[in-house]
């Protein structure tokens, strides 16, 4: 599932530079996420950087957006095309549980 930001957010803006996928970007009130750009980290690193660095936990999982696993990393080697994402063993919050 996708991550999103609450009303919590303080607009420290901590989370932006952290997302791999730039799905993070300033809205009109509060920063928000691109769930068609969000892949929980997956491919990248093995927790959610925005959860990991908002200092008010502000950025949840969106459980209205349940993907699998594999969606995730097909999503992330789509949005990034030049970066090699191993198709075994890539970092993923999955592989923590
Ligand atoms: Fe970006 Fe990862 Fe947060 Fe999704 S979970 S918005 S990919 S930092």
């Amino acid at each position: 599932m996708a991550y999103v930001i609450t009303s919590d957010c303080n607009n420290c803006g901590a989370c932006e530079p952290e997302c791999p996928n730039s799905a993070i970007k300033a809205g009109a009130d509060i920063f928000e996420i691109d769930p068609n750009a969000c892949t929980e980290c997956v491919g990248f690193h093995n927790e959610p950087q925005c959860a990991a660095v908002c200092p008010v936990a502000a950025c949840i999982s969106d459980a209205n957006r349940v993907e699998s696993e594999l969606s995730l990393v097909e999503k992330a080697r789509r949005l990034n095309p030049k970066t090699k994402i191993p198709q075994e063993g890539f970092p993923s919050h999955f592989s923590k549980k």
